[in-house]
Protein backbone atom coordinates (compact mmCIF):
# COMPACT_ATOMS: atom_id res chain seq x y z
CA UNK A 1 0.00 0.00 0.00
CA UNK A 2 1.57 3.38 -0.94
CA UNK A 3 2.26 5.33 1.87
CA UNK A 4 -0.11 7.73 3.73
CA UNK A 5 0.28 11.51 3.17
CA UNK A 6 -0.67 13.95 6.25
CA UNK A 7 -1.42 17.70 6.57
CA UNK A 8 1.55 19.44 7.33
CA UNK A 9 2.90 19.67 11.24
CA UNK A 10 1.16 23.05 12.54
CA UNK A 11 -1.96 23.07 9.61
CA UNK A 12 -4.71 21.06 9.89
CA UNK A 13 -8.31 20.40 7.78
CA UNK A 14 -11.77 22.15 8.49
CA UNK A 15 -13.77 19.62 8.48
CA UNK A 16 -17.46 19.61 7.67
CA UNK A 17 -19.00 20.35 11.18
CA UNK A 18 -15.91 23.11 11.69
CA UNK A 19 -16.67 24.75 8.51
CA UNK A 20 -20.42 25.40 9.35
CA UNK A 21 -19.19 27.33 12.38
CA UNK A 22 -16.57 28.85 10.21
CA UNK A 23 -18.94 30.39 7.66
CA UNK A 24 -21.74 31.37 10.97
CA UNK A 25 -19.06 33.13 12.22
CA UNK A 26 -18.12 34.58 9.15
CA UNK A 27 -21.37 36.15 8.42
CA UNK A 28 -21.50 37.25 12.21
CA UNK A 29 -18.49 39.33 11.92
CA UNK A 30 -19.09 40.66 8.64
CA UNK A 31 -22.88 42.08 9.84
CA UNK A 32 -20.93 43.90 13.17
CA UNK A 33 -18.21 45.03 11.01
CA UNK A 34 -20.46 46.39 8.64
CA UNK A 35 -22.09 48.08 11.24
CA UNK A 36 -19.13 50.17 12.82
CA UNK A 37 -18.09 51.20 8.78
CA UNK A 38 -15.54 48.84 8.48
CA UNK A 39 -14.98 47.85 4.41
CA UNK A 40 -13.97 43.90 3.48
CA UNK A 41 -10.35 44.30 2.31
CA UNK A 42 -7.64 41.27 0.89
CA UNK A 43 -4.38 41.83 -0.03
CA UNK A 44 -2.46 38.75 -1.34
CA UNK A 45 -0.72 35.81 1.08
CA UNK A 46 2.63 36.15 0.09
CA UNK A 47 4.41 39.82 -0.03
CA UNK A 48 8.04 41.17 -0.08
CA UNK A 49 9.95 39.96 2.55
CA UNK A 50 11.36 42.96 3.33
CA UNK A 51 8.04 44.49 4.21
CA UNK A 52 7.66 42.34 6.83
CA UNK A 53 11.31 42.70 8.18
CA UNK A 54 10.44 46.82 8.03
CA UNK A 55 7.17 46.75 8.77
CA UNK A 56 6.80 44.24 11.62
CA UNK A 57 10.78 44.83 13.26
CA UNK A 58 13.79 42.89 12.34
CA UNK A 59 14.46 42.11 16.37
CA UNK A 60 10.38 40.59 17.06
CA UNK A 61 10.62 37.06 17.41
CA UNK A 62 8.22 36.66 14.09
CA UNK A 63 11.11 37.80 11.80
CA UNK A 64 13.76 36.61 13.90
CA UNK A 65 12.01 32.98 13.97
CA UNK A 66 8.98 32.42 12.52
CA UNK A 67 8.08 33.72 8.93
CA UNK A 68 7.97 31.21 6.03
CA UNK A 69 10.30 32.52 3.46
CA UNK A 70 11.52 31.52 -0.08
CA UNK A 71 12.77 32.05 -3.20
CA UNK A 72 10.50 32.33 -6.16
CA UNK A 73 11.67 31.15 -9.46
CA UNK A 74 12.79 34.59 -10.30
CA UNK A 75 15.74 34.47 -7.23
CA UNK A 76 12.82 36.83 -5.18
CA UNK A 77 12.47 36.74 -1.27
CA UNK A 78 8.93 36.41 -0.65
CA UNK A 79 6.86 35.57 2.60
CA UNK A 80 4.36 33.92 3.68
CA UNK A 81 2.65 37.04 5.26
CA UNK A 82 2.28 36.08 9.61
CA UNK A 83 -0.03 39.26 9.98
CA UNK A 84 -1.78 41.57 8.25
CA UNK A 85 -1.60 44.94 9.24
CA UNK A 86 1.71 45.32 7.20
CA UNK A 87 0.00 44.20 4.02
CA UNK A 88 -2.66 46.48 4.23
CA UNK A 89 -0.10 49.66 5.35
CA UNK A 90 1.63 48.26 1.87
CA UNK A 91 -1.67 48.73 0.04
CA UNK A 92 -2.51 51.95 1.67
CA UNK A 93 0.79 53.54 0.47
CA UNK A 94 0.39 51.56 -2.94
CA UNK A 95 -3.34 52.73 -4.07
CA UNK A 96 -2.51 56.48 -2.71
CA UNK A 97 -5.67 55.92 0.09
CA UNK A 98 -4.73 59.13 1.92
CA UNK A 99 -6.36 60.86 -0.81
CA UNK A 100 -9.42 59.06 0.38
CA UNK A 101 -11.75 60.80 2.64
CA UNK A 102 -10.10 59.78 6.07
CA UNK A 103 -9.93 57.46 8.17
CA UNK A 104 -10.39 55.04 5.89
CA UNK A 105 -11.43 51.64 7.48
CA UNK A 106 -11.21 48.00 6.60
CA UNK A 107 -11.13 44.29 7.61
CA UNK A 108 -10.18 41.45 6.54
CA UNK A 109 -10.25 37.45 7.35
CA UNK A 110 -7.86 35.31 5.82
CA UNK A 111 -5.22 32.84 6.58
CA UNK A 112 -1.46 33.88 8.22
CA UNK A 113 1.53 31.51 8.64
CA UNK A 114 3.92 31.54 11.23
CA UNK A 115 6.85 28.33 11.93
CA UNK A 116 5.78 28.37 15.63
CA UNK A 117 5.54 25.33 17.67
CA UNK A 118 2.47 24.03 17.41
CA UNK A 119 0.30 23.30 20.27
CA UNK A 120 -3.33 23.07 21.33
CA UNK A 121 -4.67 26.99 19.79
CA UNK A 122 -1.40 27.58 17.95
CA UNK A 123 -0.95 26.41 14.43
CA UNK A 124 1.10 27.38 11.60
CA UNK A 125 -1.28 28.03 9.27
CA UNK A 126 -4.11 30.01 11.28
CA UNK A 127 -7.27 32.63 9.88
CA UNK A 128 -7.63 36.01 11.64
CA UNK A 129 -10.09 38.08 10.97
CA UNK A 130 -8.62 42.08 11.89
CA UNK A 131 -9.67 45.30 11.15
CA UNK A 132 -7.50 48.69 10.40
CA UNK A 133 -8.60 52.49 10.20
CA UNK A 134 -5.72 54.67 8.63
CA UNK A 135 -5.72 58.19 8.55
CA UNK A 136 -6.89 59.42 12.18
CA UNK A 137 -5.22 59.64 15.82
CA UNK A 138 -8.67 60.83 16.70
CA UNK A 139 -8.90 58.66 20.61
CA UNK A 140 -12.40 57.69 19.61
CA UNK A 141 -10.81 55.26 16.69
CA UNK A 142 -8.97 53.47 19.80
CA UNK A 143 -12.04 53.33 21.44
CA UNK A 144 -14.07 51.95 18.94
CA UNK A 145 -11.66 49.29 17.33
CA UNK A 146 -11.76 47.68 21.17
CA UNK A 147 -15.78 47.98 21.24
CA UNK A 148 -15.85 46.81 18.13
CA UNK A 149 -13.91 43.36 19.09
CA UNK A 150 -15.65 43.31 22.23
CA UNK A 151 -18.93 43.06 20.45
CA UNK A 152 -17.69 40.71 17.93
CA UNK A 153 -16.55 37.94 20.61
CA UNK A 154 -19.89 38.77 22.00
CA UNK A 155 -22.03 38.07 18.93
CA UNK A 156 -19.69 34.93 18.58
CA UNK A 157 -20.48 33.41 21.83
CA UNK A 158 -16.73 33.74 23.32
CA UNK A 159 -16.95 33.51 27.15
CA UNK A 160 -14.95 34.66 30.27
CA UNK A 161 -13.29 37.49 28.56
CA UNK A 162 -10.93 39.93 30.15
CA UNK A 163 -9.84 42.83 28.60
CA UNK A 164 -6.15 44.16 28.76
CA UNK A 165 -5.29 47.88 28.20
CA UNK A 166 -2.50 50.19 28.12
CA UNK A 167 -0.28 52.80 25.98
CA UNK A 168 3.17 52.57 24.79
CA UNK A 169 3.54 55.70 24.46
CA UNK A 170 4.64 57.67 20.96
CA UNK A 171 7.79 56.68 19.54
CA UNK A 172 9.82 59.62 20.51
CA UNK A 173 8.60 59.40 23.93
CA UNK A 174 8.85 55.07 23.68
CA UNK A 175 13.00 56.11 22.61
CA UNK A 176 13.48 58.04 25.68
CA UNK A 177 12.00 55.41 28.00
CA UNK A 178 13.79 52.71 26.45
CA UNK A 179 17.15 54.22 26.85
CA UNK A 180 15.72 54.45 31.06
CA UNK A 181 14.87 51.04 30.64
CA UNK A 182 18.09 49.67 29.09
CA UNK A 183 20.31 51.04 32.01
CA UNK A 184 18.03 49.12 34.39
CA UNK A 185 18.26 46.31 32.51
CA UNK A 186 22.29 46.50 32.43
CA UNK A 187 22.64 47.13 35.90
CA UNK A 188 21.01 43.69 36.49
CA UNK A 189 21.90 42.15 33.79
CA UNK A 190 23.33 39.05 35.69
CA UNK A 191 19.96 37.76 36.97
CA UNK A 192 18.37 37.91 33.52
CA UNK A 193 17.87 34.92 30.74
CA UNK A 194 20.42 34.63 28.35
CA UNK A 195 17.46 35.70 25.42
CA UNK A 196 16.62 38.75 27.07
CA UNK A 197 20.32 39.76 27.51
CA UNK A 198 20.67 38.92 24.01
CA UNK A 199 17.91 41.51 23.45
CA UNK A 200 18.80 44.69 25.58
CA UNK A 201 20.09 46.79 22.81
CA UNK A 202 17.33 46.00 20.09
CA UNK A 203 14.18 44.88 22.10
CA UNK A 204 14.38 45.48 25.76
CA UNK A 205 10.32 45.68 26.07
CA UNK A 206 10.41 41.73 25.45
CA UNK A 207 11.59 41.42 28.92
CA UNK A 208 8.36 41.93 30.42
CA UNK A 209 7.43 38.98 28.57
CA UNK A 210 9.25 36.45 28.95
CA UNK A 211 8.78 32.77 31.66
CA UNK A 212 12.31 33.08 33.25
CA UNK A 213 12.38 33.58 36.91
CA UNK A 214 14.97 35.63 37.42
CA UNK A 215 14.00 37.81 34.30
CA UNK A 216 10.74 38.04 35.92
CA UNK A 217 12.02 38.94 39.52
CA UNK A 218 14.17 41.61 38.17
CA UNK A 219 10.86 42.97 35.76
CA UNK A 220 8.96 43.62 38.71
CA UNK A 221 11.11 46.35 39.98
CA UNK A 222 11.86 47.95 36.49
CA UNK A 223 10.63 51.61 35.37
CA UNK A 224 7.35 51.21 33.82
CA UNK A 225 6.51 52.75 30.23
CA UNK A 226 3.18 53.78 31.40
CA UNK A 227 4.31 56.19 34.33
CA UNK A 228 6.74 57.41 31.35
CA UNK A 229 4.03 58.75 29.47
CA UNK A 230 4.62 62.20 27.75
CA UNK A 231 1.58 64.77 28.23
CA UNK A 232 -0.01 64.37 25.00
CA UNK A 233 0.11 60.85 24.82
CA UNK A 234 -1.04 60.51 28.95
CA UNK A 235 -4.04 62.76 27.55
CA UNK A 236 -4.82 60.50 24.37
CA UNK A 237 -4.81 57.32 26.54
CA UNK A 238 -6.77 59.20 29.31
CA UNK A 239 -9.28 60.31 26.54
CA UNK A 240 -9.10 56.32 25.22
CA UNK A 241 -10.06 55.16 28.76
CA UNK A 242 -13.06 57.76 29.14
CA UNK A 243 -15.10 56.49 25.98
CA UNK A 244 -14.41 52.81 26.93
CA UNK A 245 -15.92 53.53 30.36
CA UNK A 246 -18.91 55.25 29.17
CA UNK A 247 -19.10 53.08 26.80
CA UNK A 248 -19.52 50.32 29.69
CA UNK A 249 -16.27 48.31 28.62
CA UNK A 250 -14.52 46.75 31.70
CA UNK A 251 -10.75 46.74 30.86
CA UNK A 252 -7.48 45.84 33.67
CA UNK A 253 -5.17 48.55 32.44
CA UNK A 254 -1.62 46.35 32.24
CA UNK A 255 1.52 48.25 32.43
CA UNK A 256 3.00 44.73 31.20
CA UNK A 257 1.23 44.42 28.25
CA UNK A 258 3.77 44.28 25.43
CA UNK A 259 2.77 42.89 21.71
CA UNK A 260 5.01 41.05 19.76
CA UNK A 261 5.16 43.46 16.70
CA UNK A 262 7.12 46.63 16.76
CA UNK A 263 4.94 49.13 14.98
CA UNK A 264 3.17 49.99 18.10
CA UNK A 265 2.81 53.45 19.13
CA UNK A 266 0.20 54.26 21.89
CA UNK A 267 -3.20 52.14 22.71
CA UNK A 268 -2.14 48.53 22.91
CA UNK A 269 -5.02 46.24 24.04
CA UNK A 270 -5.56 41.95 24.03
CA UNK A 271 -8.58 39.86 24.95
CA UNK A 272 -8.13 36.95 26.36
CA UNK A 273 -10.28 34.03 27.46
CA UNK A 274 -10.20 31.88 30.69
CA UNK A 275 -11.56 28.68 28.51
CA UNK A 276 -8.29 28.48 26.22
CA UNK A 277 -5.47 27.01 27.79
CA UNK A 278 -2.04 28.66 27.81
CA UNK A 279 -2.68 29.98 24.59
CA UNK A 280 -5.55 32.38 26.04
CA UNK A 281 -4.77 35.37 23.70
CA UNK A 282 -8.14 35.47 21.08
CA UNK A 283 -7.47 38.97 19.42
CA UNK A 284 -5.30 42.01 20.10
CA UNK A 285 -4.34 45.28 18.75
CA UNK A 286 -3.49 48.88 18.76
CA UNK A 287 -2.31 52.22 17.39
CA UNK A 288 0.49 52.67 14.41
CA UNK A 289 1.08 56.05 14.09
CA UNK A 290 4.63 55.73 12.13
CA UNK A 291 4.16 52.38 10.34
CA UNK A 292 2.83 53.93 6.63
CA UNK A 293 5.60 56.34 7.02
CA UNK A 294 8.16 53.89 7.79
CA UNK A 295 7.10 51.82 4.91
CA UNK A 296 7.69 54.84 2.40
CA UNK A 297 4.06 56.21 2.23
CA UNK A 298 2.82 60.28 4.20
CA UNK A 299 2.53 60.20 7.61
CA UNK A 300 -0.44 58.61 8.48
CA UNK A 301 -1.72 57.32 11.81
CA UNK A 302 -3.60 54.24 12.18
CA UNK A 303 -5.07 51.43 14.69
CA UNK A 304 -6.37 48.23 14.69
CA UNK A 305 -6.64 44.40 15.61
CA UNK A 306 -6.32 40.77 14.84
CA UNK A 307 -8.30 38.12 16.44
CA UNK A 308 -7.69 34.59 15.47
CA UNK A 309 -10.52 32.33 13.89
CA UNK A 310 -9.42 29.41 16.06
CA UNK A 311 -9.56 30.59 19.00
CA UNK A 312 -12.66 32.51 18.65
CA UNK A 313 -14.38 29.12 18.18
CA UNK A 314 -12.23 27.26 20.93
CA UNK A 315 -13.53 29.51 23.18
CA UNK A 316 -16.85 29.55 22.43
CA UNK A 317 -19.90 27.48 23.22
CA UNK A 318 -22.29 28.67 20.65
CA UNK A 319 -23.83 26.75 18.13
CA UNK A 320 -23.15 29.06 15.50
CA UNK A 321 -26.20 28.28 13.92
CA UNK A 322 -26.70 24.26 12.61
CA UNK A 323 -27.68 23.52 9.19
CA UNK A 324 -31.41 23.60 8.60
CA UNK A 325 -33.16 20.16 8.32
CA UNK A 326 -33.58 18.60 5.52
CA UNK A 327 -36.32 17.46 2.93
CA UNK A 328 -34.97 13.73 1.29
CA UNK A 329 -35.50 12.69 -1.77
CA UNK A 330 -36.14 8.84 -1.93
CA UNK A 331 -36.39 6.34 -4.99
CA UNK A 332 -38.99 3.44 -4.48
CA UNK A 333 -37.73 2.21 -7.87
CA UNK A 334 -35.00 2.42 -10.67
CA UNK A 335 -37.91 4.33 -12.77
CA UNK A 336 -38.31 6.78 -10.62
CA UNK A 337 -34.77 8.26 -10.59
CA UNK A 338 -35.10 11.59 -13.12
CA UNK A 339 -38.64 12.52 -11.71
CA UNK A 340 -36.69 12.67 -8.03
CA UNK A 341 -33.69 14.01 -9.34
CA UNK A 342 -36.08 17.00 -10.83
CA UNK A 343 -37.72 17.23 -8.00
CA UNK A 344 -34.89 17.68 -5.68
CA UNK A 345 -34.28 20.52 -8.11
CA UNK A 346 -37.19 21.95 -7.74
CA UNK A 347 -36.86 22.14 -3.88
CA UNK A 348 -33.38 23.19 -4.31
CA UNK A 349 -34.69 26.26 -6.56
CA UNK A 350 -37.54 26.79 -3.51
CA UNK A 351 -34.32 27.40 -1.15
CA UNK A 352 -35.02 24.33 0.81
CA UNK A 353 -31.80 22.11 1.56
CA UNK A 354 -33.08 18.70 0.09
CA UNK A 355 -31.04 15.65 0.65
CA UNK A 356 -31.53 13.25 -2.67
CA UNK A 357 -30.72 9.18 -2.85
CA UNK A 358 -27.57 8.83 -4.75
CA UNK A 359 -25.74 5.59 -3.29
CA UNK A 360 -27.82 2.83 -4.26
CA UNK A 361 -29.43 1.79 -1.08
CA UNK A 362 -32.73 -0.18 -0.60
CA UNK A 363 -35.75 1.90 0.42
CA UNK A 364 -35.83 0.73 3.62
CA UNK A 365 -32.15 1.80 4.26
CA UNK A 366 -33.21 5.41 2.42
CA UNK A 367 -35.95 6.27 4.91
CA UNK A 368 -33.51 5.10 7.82
CA UNK A 369 -30.92 7.26 6.33
CA UNK A 370 -33.19 10.02 6.10
CA UNK A 371 -34.29 9.76 9.90
CA UNK A 372 -30.37 9.69 10.43
CA UNK A 373 -29.97 13.28 8.79
CA UNK A 374 -32.54 14.45 10.61
CA UNK A 375 -34.88 15.08 7.91
CA UNK A 376 -38.38 16.91 8.30
CA UNK A 377 -40.00 15.26 5.46
CA UNK A 378 -39.52 12.74 3.05
CA UNK A 379 -40.95 12.53 -0.49
CA UNK A 380 -40.86 8.90 -1.97
CA UNK A 381 -40.51 8.76 -5.49
CA UNK A 382 -41.98 5.49 -7.68
CA UNK A 383 -44.99 5.73 -9.82
CA UNK A 384 -45.88 9.32 -7.88
CA UNK A 385 -45.12 11.09 -5.22
CA UNK A 386 -45.80 9.84 -1.22
CA UNK A 387 -45.21 12.19 1.01
CA UNK A 388 -44.15 11.14 4.60
CA UNK A 389 -43.50 13.66 7.22
CA UNK A 390 -41.15 12.22 9.64
CA UNK A 391 -42.49 14.86 12.57
CA UNK A 392 -46.04 13.13 12.79
CA UNK A 393 -45.37 9.85 11.06
CA UNK A 394 -48.19 10.45 8.76
CA UNK A 395 -48.09 9.63 4.87
CA UNK A 396 -50.05 10.88 1.97
CA UNK A 397 -50.10 11.27 -2.12
CA UNK A 398 -49.48 13.99 -3.66
CA UNK A 399 -50.59 14.97 -7.40
CA UNK A 400 -47.09 16.22 -8.60
CA UNK A 401 -43.97 17.83 -7.94
CA UNK A 402 -45.08 21.22 -7.63
CA UNK A 403 -47.53 20.21 -5.00
CA UNK A 404 -44.31 18.59 -2.77
CA UNK A 405 -42.53 21.87 -2.78
CA UNK A 406 -45.46 23.94 -1.80
CA UNK A 407 -45.80 21.37 1.33
CA UNK A 408 -42.09 21.57 2.01
CA UNK A 409 -42.11 25.43 1.93
CA UNK A 410 -44.95 25.72 4.71
CA UNK A 411 -43.05 22.91 6.75
CA UNK A 412 -41.57 24.32 10.13
CA UNK A 413 -37.48 24.83 9.47
P1 LIG B 1 -1.03 38.69 17.05
O1 LIG B 1 -0.95 39.25 15.69
O2 LIG B 1 0.16 37.86 17.44
O3 LIG B 1 -1.43 39.67 18.09
O4 LIG B 1 -2.23 37.65 16.99
C1 LIG B 1 -3.56 38.03 17.03
C2 LIG B 1 -4.41 36.82 17.32
O5 LIG B 1 -4.21 35.85 16.31
C3 LIG B 1 -4.05 36.11 18.61
O6 LIG B 1 -4.73 36.68 19.70
C4 LIG B 1 -4.53 34.71 18.33
O7 LIG B 1 -5.93 34.61 18.54
C5 LIG B 1 -4.27 34.56 16.86
N1 LIG B 1 -2.99 33.84 16.61
C6 LIG B 1 -1.75 34.35 16.56
N2 LIG B 1 -0.84 33.40 16.31
C7 LIG B 1 -1.52 32.24 16.19
C8 LIG B 1 -1.16 30.88 15.93
N3 LIG B 1 0.12 30.52 15.70
N4 LIG B 1 -2.15 29.95 15.88
C9 LIG B 1 -3.45 30.30 16.07
N5 LIG B 1 -3.83 31.57 16.33
C10 LIG B 1 -2.90 32.53 16.39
Amino acid sequence: MAAKLQAPRGTFDVLPEDGQRRRELYRRAGSVLGRYGYRPFETPVIEDTDLFARGVGESTDIVRKEMFTFEDRGGRSLTLRPEGTAGVARAYVEHGMHKLPQPVKLWYWGPFFRHERAQAGRYRQFAQVGTEALGSDDPSLDAESILLLAELLEAAGVHEVRLRLASLGSLEARAAYLDKLRGYLREHEGELSEDVQGRIDANPLRAFDADHPGTRAVMAGAPRLLDNLSGDDAEHFAEVRALLDGAGVSYDVDPTLVRGLDYYTRTVFEFESGRLGAQSGVGGGGRYDGLVEQLGGPATPGVGWAAGIERILLASDSELGGFPRPVYVAVADDGGRREAFALATALREAGIRTELEQAGRSLKGQLKHADRLGAKAVAIVGEGIEWKDMGTGEQRSVTNAQEAVRIAVGLEP
